[in-house]
């Protein structure tokens, strides 16, 4: 007898359940391309056609030969793979060709400084970090310029050449006033300087503002889950650390406000002297850490970013001085046609970070790009993780990135040629079920397909995956034991089933999906619960 089937489920034991509950309990044993496979009773592997892609991660699909190869080369030379505190020279090969690709698609200049990590989430992290020191050596620069400046006045007052400016008490909060103010210069001074202090010292211990939009996924670890947008993922851990701002991808009015209402709850006092008179100013204080998006949001539901909301974005954010965190975990490494989908609506990021694909399916990687002006070395020193930058994560992702850009970007054009045929698939299905199909979305080869609300379905199966919200859970089960397609719905947006093949895909596996979605669209059409569960 198999030992596996005796043993107790100690690896999240809930989940098997689930899984096995939706009909999506299936260990696969092997993987190529855009194919996965198990064993079935009879000992023979049974072919299921993955539109999953490792979540969006296998761009060049699963256990590409070319990959493979050399990773087993690079295994084979005896490189190390852990060499921490050294130079490598494949890391730095790889962030060469990443700015020669970003300076390509987006018309940059100045350089990216890159920064390994392993995991997506990890990767926003230290972005968000690398954004947050950044900021803070900015504000304890101005601090310091301000307390020159009283200095400055202090010295003023002591030699004996100085008055405060009536009008600077009503330019400071309570309870500096003249009244409380009424001595010597000095004295006047420095009530001033105390109400200036206390105020300043308010505006410095604010936390950070993030910015994300509405429908956002930026990962699940401690700090990037404040930045997803979903509560069922973030509301438990909120005391954990700073939230962010939401606000909607196309409501441009909203995003304006938001950012001026932070702006303004965010200038500091300065004392300036002129002619002996001493005055208090306002200065604008670096409250921005990030703002964060993706240009399609893949787990909010595959929702692009147009090319109106990411202009209003860009121009929002740059007149606020806020960083533009661009998160290419999941659209990025050519998914929708370009190397980053971002560029394919004009933005430009201060930081942009990738993943997935990254790591070509075989390894775990991940990168922070830093634009120049934000780039604080220092940075390097507080910041680093054992696993980041190994030798053959960086070897690996080096080789992808050659792989993309080989033929002059032909895996770029293959990618929009298998993604236009792919979404022409949907859209016939869309065309043809109506009442059960309300949208399909995407870009290149990340393609959604959004159902209606069947929670008035007939078919209690139907009715109550749709009330319980995991509808596209049942779809996904049905699809694999019926028609040996797999597929998952978005992690935020259940009701909507994701396509995320590699390059690869083929007619066949396109007409494979194709009828697999047209019988699931007649099943709920027909609300025919004999069908689903039979
Ligand atoms: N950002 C985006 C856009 C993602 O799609 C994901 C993963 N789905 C993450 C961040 C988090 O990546 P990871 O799961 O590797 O932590």
């Amino acid at each position: 007898m198999d030992s596996a089937a005796t043993e107790p489920q100690l690896t999240e034991p809930y989940l098997t359940t689930v899984l096995s509950n939706s009909g999506l309990g299936v260990e696969y044993v092997r993987g190529e391309g855009n194919t996965l496979f198990h064993v079935g009773a009879d000992g023979k592997e049974i072919p299921v056609t993955d539109y999953c892609g490792g979540y969006a991660s296998l761009i060049l699909g699963h256990n590409n030969a070319e990959l493979t190869a050399h990773a087993k080369a690079v295994l084979d030379s005896g490189i190390p793979v852990y060499a921490q505190f050294s130079r490598h020279s494949a890391a730095n090969r790889l962030a060469v060709k990443l700015n020669e690709i970003v300076a390509r698609e987006t018309g940059a200049t100045e350089p990216y400084f890159a920064h390994f990590a392993s995991t997506g989430a990890e990767a926003i992290e230290t972005a968000v970090k690398q954004a947050e020191f950044d900021r803070v050596l900015k504000a304890s620069a101005l601090m310091s310029e301000i307390e020159a400046h009283v200095e400055q006045a202090r010295r003023a007052a002591r030699e004996g050449h100085l008055t405060v400016a009536d009008s600077a008490y009503g330019k400071v909060p309570a309870p500096a006033s003249p009244a409380t103010a009424a001595g010597s210069p000095q004295e006047a001074l420095e009530h001033l300087v105390a109400a200036v202090t206390r105020h300043n010292g308010e505006v410095a211990d604010r936390p950070p503002a993030l910015l994300a939009l509405e429908g956002s996924f930026h990962g699940k670890l401690m700090g990037s889950v404040q930045l997803t947008h979903n509560s069922g993922f973030r509301s438990a851990f909120g005391r954990l650390g700073a939230q962010a701002h939401f606000v909607p991808p196309n409501q441009p009015d909203v995003l304006t406000k938001t950012v001026e209402g932070i702006r303004a709850q965010g200038r500091v006092l300065d004392v300036v002297v002129t002619d002996g008179v001493a005055d208090v100013v306002e200065r604008d204080y670096p409250v921005f850490c990030a703002f964060l998006l993706e240009p399609i949001q893949g787990e909010g539901g595959i929702r692009v970013l147009d090319r109106e909301a990411a202009e209003h974005i860009q121009r929002v954010s740059a007149e606020a001085d806020c960083p533009l965190l661009i998160d290419e975990i999941q659209t990025g490494l050519g998914r929708t046609g370009a190397f980053l989908a971002s560029s394919l609506v004009g933005l430009r990021g201060d930081y942009y970070v990738l993943s997935k694909s990254l790591g070509g399916g075989i390894a775990k990687s991940s990168v922070v790009l830093v634009h120049q002006k934000r780039y604080r070395g220092e940075f390097e020193l507080v910041h680093s993780s054992t696993f980041a930058k190994d030798g053959f994560s960086t070897a690996v992702a080096l080789k992808v990135v050659e792989l993309l850009e080989a033929d002059d970007g032909a895996a770029y054009r293959q990618v929009e040629e298998r993604g236009e045929m792919l979404r022409a698939a949907l859209d016939r299905v869309r065309a043809d079920y109506p009442e059960v199909v309300k949208d399909t979305r995407g870009k290149g080869l990340l393609q959604g397909l959004e159902f209606h609300d069947q929670s008035g379905s007939a078919a209690p199966t139907i009715s109550s995956a749709a009330q319980g919200g995991i509808l596209g859970y049942v779809a996904a089960g049905y699809l694999l034991g019926a028609h040996r397609v797999r597929v998952l719905p978005t992690a935020s947006a259940p009701n909507t089933l994701r396509f995320a093949p590699s390059l690869h895909l083929t007619q066949e596996e396109t007409d494979q999906l194709e009828a697999a979605l047209r019988d699931l669209c007649s099943l709920f059409r027909d609300e025919d619960e004999r069908r689903l569960t039979g």
